[in-house]
């Protein structure tokens, strides 16, 4: 919450005395270099970089103010739909901290680093028992980039076979990342409709395939939060037309221990460790995108894959037909090895409860919303599930007011306008690792909401009022950042003291 001072807080810049240092270094006792002498002039700097000089006491105070301002899952619920915001155990940074994993040089030589080895090829043989593939790689740095590799992989498999088959059948649920990934690799995006029930629908997907199918990329349970009912039917048509069935994982935190991408007849998969596996998320930080893929695609993994040898660990370069390497190094090696802390310490019985919990809190916040929201599809679901504000629309209230909303609730906002066939989507993921005095807070600030909507839709169409800042022009926010704040006095009256949240 807003401090009445905060308007009048100086920026970092102005806080700057010259020569003033958030460190104290003893006298070097090795010569000083000429920078001229190691970097080559043109690539020198001109003028000294503008960098702040501030005290280190200055400089935590700063940090500190920045993150307050903030919301991340350790401040507040958050249940953006397919992003799976759950909790980061904090087992996993105190193990990522260990000076053995955190101090290590991914050019040490193999010998010295067989700790590590032996974290990733772990982690590799634990998801590929999790996904029912045959290999997995761990070089992606996202999801993204996991989906761009498997396709890569795919188009090599096919060029292999001297087969030109360049369409990647991809449903109208998808995350934007999908089409976007065949794009980049150089593939041809054909969009199915859904049907009435949330499925993929088979007659369009029968009329799409053909000789040129290299793929069809699906995601089950889908962005609506839905299992696809016909999956077996759907890899025989994809198969049988002698294309590839690409499995987005990123929701992969329905079916832990439950059901596996392999059982049901795909090839290749990505998963997403900074959302299921419990990877720090958001925030620009890393990501990891793991691969994992069947027999028919190992010679086009990329390279290098982390083997055993007897009881030694070491890379394979030897990969015949690699689409080569796809990441500096070996992946993101401190997510990679928060996963695996994780995996480790729910063990198989904790993971399937982490999939059972997640799609009970789903359903159960589903049941409780619908008689105040339009529910699109009206079935069981799984981590996930989606609502329409089409009811509210038609009293003056969009999605994104209510979004806005929650902001004054101390929530982040579910996804919203996502998956796109929905209209005035809200895309809702509890997640497990939310009590369930959590579940039911943010039950009773949307049913007020819900309430407010039809009593008083202004005080939702000027939301947020209890924020530091309210709406922002976000183009504009991004291009000209204004980093300064200075909240103007009729605003402030406005906002104050109106339909106090239920739990402000
Ligand atoms: C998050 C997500 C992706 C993309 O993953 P990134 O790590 O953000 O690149 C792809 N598909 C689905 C369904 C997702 O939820």
């Amino acid at each position: 919450m807003l401090k009445v001072n905060d308007s009048e807080k100086a920026l970092i810049f102005e806080m700057s005395r010259t020569g003033r240092a958030a460190y104290d270094l003893p006298k070097s006792d090795v010569p000083t270099v000429d920078m001229e002498s190691v970097i080559p002039k043109g690539n020198l700097r001109q003028t000294p970089a503008e960098l702040p000089e501030v005290s280190e006491l200055d400089l935590m105070r700063h940090y500190t103010e920045l993150s307050n301002r903030n919301h991340g899952i350790d401040s507040g619920f958050y249940p953006l739909g397919s992003c799976t915001m759950k909790y980061n155990p904090k087992i996993n940074e105190d193990v990522a901290r260990y000076p053995g994993f955190a101090k290590i040089h991914p050019y040490q030589a193999e010998e010295t680093v067989q700790g590590a080895l032996q974290v990733l090829y772990d982690l590799q043989t634990e998801l590929e028992e999790i996904t029912g593939m045959d290999a997995v790689s761990l070089q992606p740095a996202a999801g993204a980039q996991g989906e761009w590799t498997a396709l890569m992989m795919i188009r090599a498999y096919h060029e292999n076979r001297g087969e030109k088959r360049n369409k990647v059948i991809v449903p109208d649920t998808a995350h934007g990342t999908n089409p976007a990934s065949v794009s980049v690799a150089g593939l041809e995006a054909v969009t199915i409709p859904s049907d009435e029930k949330g499925n993929v629908d088979l007659e369009e997907l029968r009329k799409v395939v053909g000789p040129d199918t290299a793929a069809l990329m699906l995601t089950n349970p889908s962005t609506l939060g839905l299992f696809e009912e016909n999956i077996s039917e759907i890899a025989d048509i994809v198969h049988g037309a002698g294309g590839l069935l690409y499995y987005d994982g990123a929701n992969t935190n329905a079916i832990l221990g439950i059901t596996r991408p392999g059982d049901m007849g795909f090839d290749v998969v990505h998963l997403n460790l900074h959302k299921t596996f419990t990877g720090p998320h958001g925030g620009g930080g890393p990501g990891s995108g793991p691969i994992g893929c069947k027999k028919e695609l190992l010679s086009f993994l990329p390279r290098p894959q982390i083997v055993k040898d007897g009881e030694v660990y070491r890379f394979d370069y030897g990969i015949p037909n690699s689409i080569g390497r796809v990441k500096a190094y070996y992946g993101n090696f401190g997510i990679n090895l928060r996963a695996h802390v994780y995996i480790r310490s729910n063990g198989p019985t904790g993971l399937q409860r982490v999939s059972e919990e997640a799609v009970l809190n789903a359903n159960y916040m589903m049941r409780k919303l619908a008689p105040y929201y339009d529910l699109p599809y009206d079935r069981i679901c799984k981590h996930e599930f989606v609502l329409s504000g089409k009811r509210q629309k038609k009293l003056g209230v969009r999605t994104l007011d209510m979004a806005k909303r929650l902001l004054d609730f101390g929530y982040h906002p579910p996804t919203i306008y996502f998956p796109l066939i929905v209209e005035e989507c809200m895309m809702i993921e509890p997640t497990e690792t939310e009590s369930k005095e959590t579940l039911d807070e943010f039950i009773d600030a949307m049913i007020q909401i819900a309430r407010e909507a039809e009593e008083d839709p202004t005080v939702i169409q000027e939301a947020p009022h209890h924020t530091a800042i309210s709406r922002l022009d976000e183009v504009n926010a991004a291009r000209k950042p204004v980093l300064r704040y200075k909240k103007p006095v009729e605003e402030s009256v406005k906002g104050s003291g109106i339909h106090e949240p239920v739990q402000a």
